[in-house]
């Protein structure tokens, strides 16, 4: 038995438990051990039934005297119930509509109860309703449930937490002094983290340290504030992070054989193009940039940059460089909307440049297709631009040698490495203007070098942001038409809620419908959704952008990238229903010209708390990172890019809001860890162990 064993062959576990443990990410005994608690009960002392305070939590111990069921006459609810009674007193205990209970306790148990006490109007007494429970099993069990703190983990299938304590209690029994540390003992001693075996008998079973007040421990306790605590969080950071530096390594040993330069003449190439004056931060990225492509290394950079910071032109100077070098490129955006716009910029920039620029989405198909693939495979086509499911399936390049990822953030540390498998190596850069919290960005990107616009074009105003009730409607129209009428655009952005999408559509359309007869009457109002076909978006936006459109009614299919300078008043319908995020994306496709820009919330009554809070958020700052940290705070690291496939591993003890300075911390030492590493010896050695059993807890995670 050994932390690799599989769950199976733990003891109390057997196959049909093993299945269900399986399907909830339990595997072997490690991950069995790494089931931390949600929360714990202090089992040392039980409030004597006399002494019960109602509407408090309490924890309480005895004997059933009595039980059984009946049905409420009025709403014929099925009622069990229990009388319990300790040396002090008897407690009635309710469970409503669990009939089955009749059959789990029987008279004469031992039982523990946890719920809050409430005064019952009919009786005049005290009972308590639907509280959690554990029956006290004769037979030696007893120490494991009570007379401690004891943890409480959630049900896996119909695995009780008090059945989990007793596997859980026995494994750490059996393993007792076999446990391997993983943490070099330099981490260890510098932040006195106890022993990986004393974290995991710790966590789960709790003692309180001697000299603190047990009040305080189990406080901190709750709050994952413990050393143990910290210790597991810190650990699986620092896990994570060796993984990232381990690839960030073998990527930079990667060298590779095409050499670029440049020369005057494409220095002048570049100059001839560039329709403005470059800022300070686009001249610093691209020269990194630039470093980067010359250089004798694989390039994997990230350009981080706010909605609006202008990270396209920069991507089109380093496509020059590439084509000038005589390769070819690609650039790749997360929708067909931004694709063809992209191909719209680039022709528009490059076209004197005599370029062969090619668009290839899901839409272009038959001899259009074929012809496009050919001219990739023969080298003839210089860039190609698309969506990234187009590229993730076979096209093939003559000489690819440098892959620009736009607007990507839904991008796993697998995804990445997958791409550049692809052909020979080519550079990658990632663009995002999604401004990941520092401490996310490390998560997501920590195999990545970094660089930062953080500086907006000369002569952007702040957009005003304002929230106006529902009743206020006709101002804010008012608002649009007088945008109209000095030759501004203006967006109304309709959320898309899944489970009612058909509902919500046919509201945009009808209200789209009804602005062109009534408010907006004598404007051209389109409308823009995304179960349009990909023709008709694309002809939609080319009028939006050419300005044969005053209001174009959407959903959020404009959400990611969309420039049209002079579109200078959004409308938000619904804001409450938005991430923040969301938001912040949305309300970048306007402030992007010279002119005043303002944006408007619209916010029915009812609004929870926590939307409030966002509102107020955007109304407060332009800033995208002060509104991402916001983001994550408010909504969790697991729901930060919107769900699950975000791309962002899932932790087991870590949380990225809570143990963010681990995070930091952990990022370090996997620096220092990686120097000593090569310093010991020759990286294949050292890194092997490690990627395996890297790939099954970190890898595992995946991307739509
Ligand atoms: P994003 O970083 O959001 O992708 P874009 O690349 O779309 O931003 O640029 C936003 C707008 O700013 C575009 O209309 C672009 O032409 C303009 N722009 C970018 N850089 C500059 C600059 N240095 N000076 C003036 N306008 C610029
Ligand atoms: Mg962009």
């Amino acid at each position: 038995m050994d932390l690799s064993t599989p769950v199976q062959y733990v003891k109390g576990v057997g196959e049909r438990r093993a299945a269900v443990l399986e399907k909830a990410g339990i595997q072997t005994a490690s991950d069995l051990l790494r089931y931390k608690p949600f929360r714990y009960e202090d089992r040392t002392t039980f409030c004597p039934i006399a002494k019960i305070i109602p509407e408090s939590s309490t924890l309480i111990r005895g004997r059933v005297v009595t039980l059984g069921g009946r049905t409420t006459h009025r709403r014929r609810m099925r009622i069990f119930e229990l009388l319990v009674s300790d040396d002090t007193a008897t407690l009635p205990v309710k469970f409503f509509n669990q009939p089955y209970l009749s059959r789990v306790f029987k008279k004469g148990q031992e039982v523990v109860l946890y719920g809050v006490p409430r005064l019952d109007g009919y009786s005049l007494g005290i009972s308590l309703i639907n509280p959690e429970f554990e029956i006290l099993t004769a037979g030696g069990e007893d120490s494991i449930h009570s007379g401690r703190i004891v943890p409480i983990y959630r049900r896996i299938g119909s695995m009780t937490p008090s059945q989990m304590r007793t596997i859980l209690f026995r494994l750490l029994e059996r393993l007792k002094g076999t446990l391997p540390d993983a943490l070099p003992e330099w981490v260890r001693s510098r932040y006195s983290f106890p022993l990986f075996e004393e974290a995991l008998t710790q966590l789960h079973f709790p003692s309180v340290p001697p000299g603190r007040s047990k009040s305080e421990f189990l406080a901190e306790l709750e709050a994952g504030g413990t050393v143990v605590q910290h210790r597991l969080a810190y650990e699986e950071f620092f896990d994570f992070q060796r993984g990232l530096q381990v690839l960030k390594e073998n990527r930079s040993r990667e060298s590779k054989e095409r050499k670029l330069g440049i020369t005057p003449a494409i220095r002048n190439i570049i100059k001839s193009i560039l329709p403005f004056h470059p800022t300070g931060a686009q001249k610093r990225v691209l020269k990194q940039i630039v470093d980067d492509l010359c250089g004798p290394r694989v390039m994997s950079r990230l350009l981080q940059g706010d909605v609006g910071s202008g990270k396209t032109i920069v991507a089109v100077q380093a496509l020059i460089i590439v084509v000038e070098n005589g390769f070819q490129a690609v650039l790749m955006a997360p929708t067909e909307i931004l694709a063809e716009q992209h191909f719209e910029t680039l022709t528009r920039y490059l076209g004197k440049a005599g370029y062969s620029i090619a668009l290839l989405t899901a839409r272009v198909k038959g001899q259009e297709r074929k012809a496009i693939l050919q001219g990739l495979a023969a080298g003839e086509t210089q860039i190609a631009i698309g969506t990234h499911a187009v590229f993730q399936k076979r096209v093939s390049f003559h000489r690819l040698g440098f892959v620009v990822i736009d607007e990507q953030h839904r991008f796993g540390v697998r995804q990445r490495a997958q791409l550049q498998q692809k052909g020979e190596k080519p550079d990658t850069l990632v663009m995002t203007a999604t401004p990941i919290p520092r401490s996310l960005a490390l998560t997501l990107y920590g195999d990545l070098d970094l660089s930062i616009i953080d500086e907006l074009p000369p002569g952007r105003q702040p957009i005003r942001t304002v929230l106006r009730r529902d009743a206020e409607r006709q101002k804010v129209y008012a608002k649009m038409r007088d945008e109209v009428r000095k030759g501004r655009q203006c967006y109304i952005v309709f959320p898309l809620v899944e489970e009612s999408e058909k509902l919500e559509l046919r509201a945009a359309t009808e209200t789209a419908r009804q602005f062109q007869k009534t408010v907006f009457a004598g404007l051209e109002v389109a409308l823009i959704h995304g179960r349009l076909s990909g023709e008709e978006k694309e002809h939609t936006m080319a009028r939006f952008k050419r300005g044969e459109i005053d209001v174009l009614v959407s959903t959020t299919v404009i959400e990611v990238g969309i420039d049209v300078p002079n579109a200078s008043l959004m409308v938000i319908e619904h804001a409450s229903r938005f991430g923040l995020s969301q938001l912040h994306q949305l309300r970048g496709r306007i402030g992007r010209g010279e002119d005043q820009s303002y944006c408007v919330l619209l916010a029915g009554p009812g609004v929870s708390s926590e939307a409030r809070e966002r509102l107020r958020i955007m109304r407060e700052t332009n800033d995208g990172f002060r509104i991402a940290e916001k983001d994550l705070e408010l909504r969790g690291p697991g729901d930060f890019v919107g769900t699950k496939q975000s791309g962002i591993p899932q932790f087991r003890f870590a949380n990225l809001v809570r143990d963010r300075a681990w995070l930091e911390r952990a990022q370090l030492d996997a620096q220092e860890w990686l120097d000593r590493a090569l310093k010991a010896g020759p990286p294949e050695e050292s890194f092997g162990e490690l990627s395996r059993e890297w790939e099954r807890r970190f890898g595992l995670f995946r991307v739509g």
